[in-house]
């Protein structure tokens, strides 16, 4: 039996690792994708001590590197179900059954999608959610970007480096991101603002050709790139877990979920501000309070 299980291999899932092998405890932590999490689609890191400019592959790699030098074991499966058996949990992947003390929520979340007719059917034909990730197929070519956040406006700077041209349409006239990204876009030649706008129609012969917008201006582009949020995960992983939002764990800044034995780290928990260093913090908050339980209970 495992100390701690660990559901997501990003940023935090790994940080509670690190601190759970560091207190020498059995770890493993599931992940259905890349270990690195979200971060490892993110072009340059600024935000974070110490490193700036290191790229989010970079990053991903570091981290994994270090958890599993400590001896985190990283098992790569999607997590179908965790059941309470209120004294541990067991934890049900694809590829086998597992159980531990402590669960650790660290799940993260997901692109929201427009919702369109087409939307996956053009998906990895000229519709992206991850500039990159796909921003090199778009050399010289013409992209729209959608939404009017940090990432929105990161994806927009990260292809006008790479495109011809870059559409950046946004629903309200006034971005929701810091100041600084916001000025670096409205200096490029190359990006065109266009405020007040929904995407309603998808259109092409097997990939993506134009988008038609609410205001009945269409586009011609060979790429959309959609950023509009994120959303979570969480809910039907256990059973009364209680949620909040758009299906975000709720739990306060301890980490603690209203499930004993059960914690949660990173973006998949409410909160005010969800960035990597609040995703790691978390995550040595969430290992912390395992451990503590798992002394308390032992
Ligand atoms: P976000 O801040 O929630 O922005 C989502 C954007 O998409 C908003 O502009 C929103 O419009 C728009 N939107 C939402 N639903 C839409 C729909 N159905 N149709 C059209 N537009 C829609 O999400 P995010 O940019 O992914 O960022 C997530 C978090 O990470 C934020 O806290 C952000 O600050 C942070 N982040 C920080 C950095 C950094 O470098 N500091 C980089 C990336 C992300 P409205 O504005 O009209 O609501």
């Amino acid at each position: 039996m495992y100390d701690i299980a660990i559901i997501g291999a990003g940023p935090a899932g790994l940080t509670a690792g690190i601190y759970g092998k560091r207190a020498n405890k059995k770890v493993i932590a599931f992940e259905k994708l890349t270990a690195g999490g979200q971060i490892i689609n993110t072009s340059k890191i600024n935000n974070y001590p110490v490193t700036p400019g290191i790229t989010g592959p970079e990053f991903g790699q570091a981290l994994s590197k270090q958890a599993e030098d400590l001896g985190v074991e990283i098992e790569y499966s999607e997590v179908a179900h965790i059941d309470n058996n209120h004294d541990y949990f067991s934890i049900v992947t694809e590829d086998g059954n597992y159980t531990a003390k402590t669960i650790i929520i660290a799940t993260g979340t997901e692109p929201r999608k427009l919702g369109l007719e087409h939307e996956d059917e053009f998906t990895g034909k000229g519709i992206s959610y991850c500039a990159t990730c796909d921003g090199a197929f778009y050399k010289d070519k013409v992209v729209a970007v959608n939404g009017g956040g940090n990432s929105a406006l990161h994806e927009a700077l990260y292809l006008s480096d790479i495109a011809s041209k870059v559409y950046l349409i946004h629903r309200r006239d006034e971005f929701r991101a810091s100041d600084d990204i916001v000025e670096k876009v409205k200096a490029k030649e190359n990006i065109e603002l266009v405020f007040g706008a929904n995407i309603t129609e998808l259109a092409g012969d097997k990939k993506l050709s134009s988008i038609t917008l609410d205001t009945g201006r269409t586009l011609e582009i060979d790429g959309l790139f959609v950023s509009i949020g994120r959303i979570p995960n969480a809910s039907k992983l256990i059973d009364d877990l209680t949620i909040v939002d758009d299906d975000y764990v709720d739990a306060g800044e301890d980490c603690k979920t209203n499930i004993s034995g059960v914690f949660v780290a990173g973006d998949v928990r409410e909160k005010e501000l969800r960035q990597l260093v609040t995703a790691t913090s978390d995550g040595a908050i969430a290992a912390t309070a395992a451990i503590k339980y798992i002394s308390a209970n032992s």
